[in-house]
């Protein structure tokens, strides 16, 4: 019997539709975990646990780092920095 509660299902945030764990434990690029799996389903069951046992120790610690966007400030500051490297403006 598998340790996953593969058949519990809920709304996706990213897909917009429902989903099934199984799905979520698999979902990332070649067949990984989710990277939001924690925020996700914390609330339905003890996820962390699980997710715990389930991974290697390196790939727990990746899903636990907290997942923030870029800062757009600093990225657009990034963009006129290029630019004006690019036509040789000076800052
Ligand atoms: S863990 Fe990922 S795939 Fe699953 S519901 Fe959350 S965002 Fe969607």
């Amino acid at each position: 019997m598998s340790p996953f509660p593969d058949e519990l299902e809920r709304r996706c945030p990213r897909l917009g539709g429902p989903v099934r764990f199984a799905y979520c434990r698999t979902a990332a690029a070649r067949g990984g975990v989710c990277p939001k799996i924690l925020d996700c389903w914390w609330e339905r069951f003890d996820v962390v646990s699980l997710m715990r046992k389930a991974l290697s120790g390196e790939a727990f610690a990746r899903l636990s780092q907290p997942h923030r966007p870029p800062n757009k400030v600093a990225s657009l500051i990034d963009l006129i920095r290029q630019a004006r490297e690019r036509t040789g403006q000076a800052p």
